[in-house]
């Protein structure tokens, strides 16, 4: 079991660790591909064959994550539509309850993300989880995704947390690999790791 006591900062992912993915599984690979066709005047089999594999190239890659970026590419309003449709945003169970009891403690809590700001701002909004937080990280500020060294370092660097007393929860394993190397020799922070990649049931205690 993780020692609560000896951890003094919480690192937080967003989408699929606080946030239900189906928000993002279903933007994605249903509404944009509809969009799409619709613009193009495609089939959606047509505009889907089309996307995935743009989709893919693209993963793990700050631009993957970049609002922008898509607009660019696919000619849509990708911060629109995702508005259009955020009423679909939920915070997976007990979420709420284990945020509510990290608010109490003097534990520093992140939000540590690769969602584009825009995108964040649509997601902060509905759920209101804002409050609680001490400060949201998004990794496009620091220019790399956190599946790169190059992320963990920059934001450790500007903020000072220290490896041994941080607890780091992201339901991505890439990611989980990059901050395990980052943090390679550190006890908690990879039993931290460990814990994190079962979030749902540590979520419950
Ligand atoms: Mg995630």
């Amino acid at each position: 079991m993780l020692d609560w006591n000896k951890i003094n900062t919480v690192l937080l992912d967003m989408d699929g660790t606080l946030l239900d993915l189906n928000f993002d599984n279903h933007f994605w690979l249903e509404f944009i591909p509809e969009c799409y066709a619709l613009k193009n005047q495609l089939t959606i089999t047509q505009a889907t064959d089309i996307l995935l594999p743009l989709f893919k190239s693209m993963e793990g890659k700050l631009e993957w994550y970049c609002l922008d970026y898509w607009s660019g590419i696919l000619n849509l309003d990708i911060a629109g539509l995702k508005a259009e449709i955020s009423g679909l945003i939920n915070v997976l169970p007990h979420v709420t309850e284990f945020l509510n009891a990290l608010k109490v403690t003097d534990k520093k809590v992140f939000l540590v993300t690769n969602a584009h700001r825009n995108s964040l701002s649509i997601k902060m909004e509905k759920p209101c989880l804002q409050p609680f937080f001490d400060e949201i990280i998004c990794s496009h500020d620091y220019a790399f995704a956190k599946e790169h060294q190059e992320f963990w370092q920059a934001f450790q660097n500007q903020h000072g947390w220290n490896k041994q007393t941080t607890l780091m929860v992201d339901d991505s394993l890439a990611v989980l690999q990059s901050a395990k190397t980052f943090g390679a020799g550190s006890r908690y922070f990879c039993e931290s790791l460990f814990w994190a990649s079962q979030p749902k049931q540590a979520a419950k205690t």
